[in-house]
């Protein structure tokens, strides 16, 4: 699959491709005077030696870092950086992040600043990061706002082996499989039908997972290209979250994961869009066990000053990605008023 963005690349998907680290990058890797492994903790714990094994010959460096969005402070940033000057790297080096989303993004970071940029690749082990992997946002957290510090820089590859995801806990599936669910909507009805239909997230099969991380990878390459640097139709890709990121902040980061978040985001833009898709989406969603009795205890006045925040609105206004149909999505302007309504009218329709 490719991404025609400034600099195109591949992202290749299926069970076993970190075999294609050194059958296709080989030149890449081989050429650099240092490859460095920037892993998550915990996924080093379970997936390095496979990582090392599918690198032999090449002598990495490792860094691990903390699990998750930890990896995300400037701390963690500081030290990466340590890390490459300590172990003598260059403009020749190249990184390889080795996790979720959160290391895809330091990593990235940590490549676009490296002494003004080196070139990186992305080996994910999340659901969720087919999407922050793909479309070359990197970020880090500042302690006043998440992702307020970053740049674009597309990675050179993006290899996604599917058996990395086979230990992802419970929320996390839930998590990924969230955004998943939000590139059907915003680009393919009888996809959507094809995943809301399931059973459960378990009846998810790891092939058809692999089919499913691919179409969605489809639509946000496909919104990537028309839109890397975000002025138009790269904002379809936060349906739902104008609400989910509010609720990230209000809660506190980590306390609900952001796919879980954007779950109840979506289920208020269908509110605010009139959706007929609502009722089997909160269906959806109720057997799926995503948390949607949380929406009772978090009033909208609370929630409200973080839409306002929202890089997405502009001051005196709300904006969403709003849904007619599936598969057309588009951006309205909500007085607060009709937003207030509307989300006390999705709190009583939940029960
Ligand atoms: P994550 O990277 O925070 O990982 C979540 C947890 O899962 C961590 O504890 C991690 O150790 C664990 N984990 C990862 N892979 C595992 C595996 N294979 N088996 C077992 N455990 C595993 O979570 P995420 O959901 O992948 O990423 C979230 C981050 O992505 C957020 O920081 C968000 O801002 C960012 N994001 C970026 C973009 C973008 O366009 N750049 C888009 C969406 C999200
Ligand atoms: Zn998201």
């Amino acid at each position: 699959l490719r991404v025609e963005t400034e600099h195109p690349y591949t992202v290749h998907i299926g069970q076993g491709a970190v075999k294609l680290l050194t059958e296709r990058y080989g030149d890449l890797l081989g050429a650099a005077d240092r490859v460095v492994v920037i892993a998550d903790s915990q996924v080093a714990e379970l997936h390095l030696d496979k990582l090392l094994d599918a690198l032999k010959g090449l002598e990495p460096k490792v860094l691990r870092v903390p699990a998750g969005e930890q990896a995300k402070s400037v701390e963690s940033f500081m030290d990466c950086h340590s890390f490459l000057l300590s172990e003598n790297c260059s403009r020749n080096t190249v990184i390889l992040a080795f996790g979720g989303g959160a290391v895809g993004d330091l990593s990235g970071f940590v490549a676009s600043t490296f002494m003004r940029g080196v070139p990186f690749i992305q080996v994910p082990t999340t659901i969720l990061a087919h999407d922050s992997a793909v479309g070359g946002k990197t970020a880090i957290n500042h302690p006043l706002g998440k992702n307020m510090v970053g740049t674009f820089y597309q990675p050179r590859a993006v290899v996604y082996d599917g058996d990395f995801l086979e230990t992802l806990p419970e929320n996390e599936i839930r998590s990924g499989m969230a955004e998943v669910v939000k590139h059907a909507f915003i680009s393919n009805e009888g996809w959507l039908d094809q995943l809301l239909a399931y059973d459960s997230l378990e009846a998810v099969s790891g092939e058809e997972l692999e089919g499913h991380l691919e179409k969605g990878i489809a639509v946000k390459a496909a919104i990537v290209e028309e839109d890397e640097f975000e002025g138009g139709v790269r904002k379809f890709l936060n349906f739902g979250h104008t609400l989910a990121h509010a609720i990230e902040a209000h809660l506190g980061y980590g306390r609900m994961t952001h796919g879980e978040a954007v779950v109840l985001g979506m289920a208020y833009a269908l509110e605010l869009s009139s959706s007929p898709e609502l009722p089997r989406f909160l269906n959806w969603a109720k057997v799926n066990q995503y948390p949607l009795e949380r929406l009772k205890d978090m009033p909208f006045e609370e929630l409200l000053p973080y839409m306002k925040k929202d890089k997405k609105s502009t001051a005196a206004s709300l904006n969403f990605v709003l849904l007619g149909a599936v598969g057309q999505p588009y951006i309205e302007t909500i007085p607060e008023q009709r937003a207030q309504a509307a989300y006390d009218t999705l709190r009583k329709t939940i029960k």
